[in-house]
């Protein structure tokens, strides 16, 4: 089975659309979150995600957007930008929203694997560091948990104790690539496709994966996208300027 896990889009169309363009044959695909808030098009980017279906976790700023919960726990620039899509989101679009499932999630066809925003024992928890790493894992007893919320692709393992991280390596920056690991049987993973809509590893390009469960193996991709629109659109928005300029900067 190949699932294709997409994350963080944050309301970015024009990333959404290269990634969509760039998707490799799939069979199932996870969305684990934060789907809109920070980028410009949200009506655009829900009516997309529900074409594709799926599996979706709700992230922190789908939360915050669809007014499950305030905004007094964000920065003022992605409290802003929470409150704007709240009011620019259709009611019908809003709702769906506000009806995203909380994770973690399992699908049937793979008990061994789980989807969570942030970690699986809280959506709000980012896996930054190896210690809190450890401690997610320990936290559940699943063979792979796919996760997102920090905007950072790559693979945190723990085999016999010991915590190792990879993070997928691109020879160039600016084009298309793709990087892929085999996953051992006897190693227990964290995996973050990284983020479509605002990645912060230092690289522009959209992100996403692709699982295989048989061989088990991530592929991660990067894809180019037209950043110039979709960061004409945040100023046009009347959204904080620093929402475009990070886009670039790739954090
Ligand atoms: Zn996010």
């Amino acid at each position: 089975m190949r699932v294709l896990l997409i994350s963080d889009i944050h309301a970015n169309l024009e990333a959404l659309e290269a990634c969509v363009a760039a998707f490799p044959a799939y069979d199932e695909v996870a969305n684990l979150g934060d789907i809109v808030g920070y980028g410009a098009s949200p009506n655009d980017v829900v009516e997309r995600v529900r074409d594709l279906g799926g599996i979706f976790v709700r992230g922190n700023h789908d939360r915050a957007s669809a007014g499950l919960s305030d905004v007094s726990e964000f920065n003022p620039i992605a409290g802003f930008a929470a409150v704007w899509t709240r009011n620019e989101l259709t009611a019908e679009n809003r709702a769906w929203v506000a009806d995203l499932p909380k994770g973690p999630r399992h699908c049937t066809e793979l008990p061994k694997v789980l989807f969570a925003h942030g970690s699986p024992q809280d959506e709000d928890e980012y896996i930054l560091n190896e210690p809190t790493a450890r401690g997610s894992l320990m936290h559940t007893d699943a063979h792979v948990t796919f996760f997102g919320h920090t905007h950072v692709q790559g693979v945190i393992g723990l085999n016999e104790n010991k915590v190792h991280t990879l993070r997928p390596e691109f020879p160039d920056k600016r084009k298309y690539g793709s990087w892929k690991v085999d996953l051992d049987p006897n190693t227990r993973y964290l995996v973050n496709p990284g983020s479509i809509g605002q990645p912060r590893d230092a690289d522009w390009r959209a992100a996403f994966a692709l699982y295989e469960s048989d061989p088990e193996s991530v592929t991660f991709f990067r894809v180019p996208y037209d950043i110039d629109v979709a960061q004409q659109r945040i100023i046009g928005a009347g959204l904080p300027e620093r929402l475009a300029f990070r886009l670039r900067e790739g954090r």
